[in-house]
């Protein structure tokens, strides 16, 4: 097995390949949909999201719309993405800050994004790579999982991982790298029981079972 930096290039060329469909699976329009998109994800699947977001897009296109609806209403509206209070009460909460502080525009740098209400550097991280500006990289549970795996870091804290990705991962594939991963974490590298001998990164992974 050779050193990770000698790794790391032929790992994401090999897994674009493998994952020509590694995109975000939320559905949006605009930079608005994708930030509250993004943000209804917590602790749900992109398909719990995808199921309410059609509607609800329709009914508040603009940040003054979710302020304009009673609180209790964009509660029903989003209840079916689970911790529907506390989601409303973020959404509202930035959709204020976006429009006295940011003309009513979803800001592109990762620390105006992280001072949005209920927007953490993951959240953040995502919306800014979908904009086409990563800053970081994106480390969910998939990311995490794969990372260790594969040997890129010894960490467990996501902070940390992503410091170890940054350094490794060339700057132009900090928006592809998190989706190839979490593809291939839902597809073959799987929690329980990875798929190694139908991995085609194996002979590249110190974790391989073949
Ligand atoms: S070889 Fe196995 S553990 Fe390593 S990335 Fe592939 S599936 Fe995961």
């Amino acid at each position: 097995m050779g050193p990770k930096r000698a790794r790391i290039v032929p790992i994401i060329e090999r897994l674009a390949g493998e994952h020509q469909d590694a995109t975000i699976a939320l559905r949006f329009r605009n930079e608005l949909e994708l930030l509250v998109s993004v943000m209804l994800s917590a602790q749900t699947t992109d398909v719990n999201v995808n199921r309410v977001t059609p509607v609800l897009f329709r009914k508040y296109r603009r940040p003054e719309d979710y302020l304009a609806a009673p609180p209790e209403e964009l509660e029903n509206d989003i209840r079916p993405t689970g911790f529907f209070r506390q989601k409303a009460r973020a959404i509202r909460g930035t959709m204020k800050m976006l429009i006295e502080e940011f003309d009513g525009q979803v800001p592109r740098r990762v620390e105006d994004l992280v001072r949005l209400p209920g927007v953490g550097r993951k959240t953040a991280n995502v919306v800014a790579a979908e904009l086409g500006e990563p800053q970081g990289i994106v480390v969910d549970t998939h990311v995490r999982r794969l990372s260790q795996r594969l040997g890129l870091t010894k960490h467990e804290d996501p902070a940390k991982i992503e410091r170890d990705l940054m350094r490794l991962v060339p700057r132009a594939d900090w928006g592809r790298f998190p989706h190839l991963l979490i593809w291939h974490g839902r597809r073959v590298c799987l929690a329980r029981r990875p798929r190694c001998e139908n991995c085609v990164i194996n002979d590249l992974c110190p974790s391989s079972r073949v």
